[in-house]
């Protein structure tokens, strides 16, 4: 059974197609997966509108990792009575966002209202923390959830009938960035954990699988394989230009041109790509990737 999907664009600072929210309709209800950040509540209330729908009409908010640009406006719904179902990781930090405000302040520092928003306190009642494989009911739909580390590690892919929500499993591609991108950010980019995930997603045999940036994709074992080599050559390219012993910024200007590169061979002009930066800027994943190998020779390789 396949349950009707309508995307709603975000327009993420403006742009759209860079962050997406899912209504899904079912015989008892609506549901929302994501919710993006504070930043666009505005326009998420208002994509509800347009559909004839009030914040109060959602049952449940699905989240996939708590990462503001899918979860920062989550205790905002929570606040209204929404139903907030996220991983039991990412539960307390929905409860209490205070340390995620922090560490995210270090990172981009006065940046930070304009690109996320306010992000308020979910009432505990709200939240039911969910853990591998538990199916969830709301809208007389049957939601399961499926544990995808890599990106993060509290990270669910959400299954409902034939298709998934598989936030940022798969990796970016739609909307205004039309070639593969891989987003790592530190600190839990994890490239083996990332590939059992996907070996998950593809015994799931999905027919369509729903990226957050941004949308549908129905060539779903052939989007897995891209991911997964996509994984592989950045973790390794990243690992040469260490071993080459060079700078963050030198790392940074040459993984871009790197993955520039690798769009034009898709066949897509990179240059193009507004507003890119704000939600995968690439010292991001360089940062994350050298993070990932810096702690593998800690460990002893
Ligand atoms: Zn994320």
């Amino acid at each position: 059974m396949t349950p009707r999907v309508e995307i709603l664009d975000l327009h993420y600072q403006g742009h759209p197609g860079l962050i997406a929210s899912f209504l899904i309709s079912g015989p008892h209800g609506h549901v929302l997966v994501e919710s993006g950040p504070g930043s666009t509540l505005a326009s998420l209330v208002a994509a509800l509108d347009s559909h004839g729908l009030e914040p109060h009409d959602i049952h449940t908010l699905f989240l996939t990792h708590i990462h503001f640009d899918h979860a920062g406006s989550a205790g905002w719904w929570a606040q209204q009575g929404v139903r907030v179902c996220v991983h039991r990781v990412g539960a307390p930090h929905l409860i209490d966002p205070s340390k995620l405000i922090k560490s995210a302040s270090r990172i981009y520092g006065d940046q930070m209202e304009t690109l996320w928003g306010d992000i308020v306190p979910a009432p505990a009642a709200s939240v039911r923390a969910v853990e591998d494989g538990d199916v969830i009911e709301a809208a007389g739909l049957e939601f399961r959830a499926i544990y995808t580390p890599g990106h993060a590690g509290h990270h669910h892919a959400w299954r409902v009938g034939d298709v998934a929500f598989v936030g940022d499993s798969m990796g970016i591609r739609g909307g205004v960035i039309p070639w593969l991108d891989l987003p790592a950010p530190p600190p839990e980019f994890q490239r083996e954990l990332w590939k059992e995930s996907l070996d998950k997603l593809r015994a799931e045999r999905l027919e369509t699988i729903y990226r957050t940036h941004f949308g549908p994709r129905a060539d779903v074992a052939e989007e897995i394989d891209r991911i997964e080599k996509l994984i592989d050559e950045s973790t390794e390219k990243v690992k040469s230009m260490l071993d080459e012993g060079l700078e963050r910024d030198e790392m940074i200007a040459r993984y871009g041109e790197w993955m520039n590169g690798r769009a034009r061979d898709e066949g897509f002009d990179p240059g193009k790509a507004e507003g890119e930066d704000k939600l995968n800027p690439r010292d991001m994943s360089v940062d994350g990737i050298t993070r990932y190998w810096k702690k593998k020779a800690e460990a002893g390789g």
